[in-house]
């Protein structure tokens, strides 16, 4: 099997530039200062099947974030949870709709209710259901579910208050939106070949994980490589990764990544 994935957006819910600032990072002319919101497309290659692209998060950038990428096909969108800067483009599905079809949909039942309410046309019963997304929804929990011959681990992380999932899937996991990884979720993490952290800013966030908090926790779980993501202008990219220790790096909107597999299996 071959796993890839391709980072669509690794800032912060206002992305960077953010609107109305002209600190040093939000006129950086360096391409990795420049972050849409918070996702990643895993394309995935089961033996002798084709190629699944699956997205974890419909951001408010989604339809610039499909176009930027080429994206031909969805086969399946994962939500980590519901704060706006992951659901909010997900009328954008509907140009895949009009040549697949249906697209499931996979989400905790909190998360899907929220998306069920701001999204109530979608999913209402009514007569006149053509030009609005068509979602096959699946609920989940903690246990592992199936994505086209993919198995995603659900890794609950603390968002605050709230407990939403980051995702393992083979020897790559997704932990977005967190300012706190259980002991009991370290333990799903072993044998990573790529790991994602949020890691917002330097200050701290009552939400959100730092930049050293981030570090600590990648030496927590100890994967081969390492990419933080959903940053703010608080963060360049350059200067920042000289900071970073061996094996840690800063992700940036367009970054493609070969996840060797046999990482997991060692
Ligand atoms: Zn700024
Ligand atoms: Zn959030
Ligand atoms: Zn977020």
């Amino acid at each position: 099997m071959s796993l890839s994935i391709r980072v669509l957006g690794s800032g912060t819910s206002s992305g960077v530039p953010t609107i109305g600032c002209s600190c040093d990072v939000c006129r950086s002319t360096d391409p990795r200062d420049t972050r849409l919101r918070p996702s990643i497309l895993i394309r995935h290659t089961a033996p002798g099947s084709a190629t699944r692209n699956i997205l974890i998060d419909t951001t408010p950038d989604f339809r610039a974030q499909m176009l930027a990428a080429r994206i031909p096909r969805l086969d399946a969108i994962i939500y980590t949870h519901s704060h706006a800067d992951h659901i909010l483009g997900l009328d954008d599905v509907r140009p895949f709709n009009y040549r697949q079809g249906t697209i499931p949909l996979y989400a905790a039942p909190a998360t899907f209710e929220t998306i069920r309410r701001v999204f109530s046309y979608a999913f209402d019963d009514r007569e006149f259901k053509t030009h609005v997304p068509q979602l096959d929804v699946n609920l989940i929990g903690d246990d592992p579910f199936d994505v086209f011959g993919l198995t995603f681990q659900p890794i609950p992380v603390m968002h605050g208050r709230e407990r939403i999932y980051g995702f393992r899937f083979g020897a790559a996991a997704y932990l977005t939106d967190h300012n706190a990884v259980p002991e009991s979720s370290i333990a799903k993490l072993s044998g990573l070949d790529v790991l994602f952290l949020d890691a917002l800013r330097h200050k701290e966030h009552p939400t959100h994980s730092t930049v050293a908090t981030s570090v600590a926790s990648a030496e927590r779980i100890q994967a081969r490589r390492t990419f933080f993501t959903h940053m703010s202008h608080d963060v360049p990219h350059a200067a920042t990764e000289e900071t970073l220790p061996h094996g840690v790096a800063l992700a940036y909107d367009g970054l493609e990544i070969e996840v060797n597999e046999a990482t997991a299996a060692a």
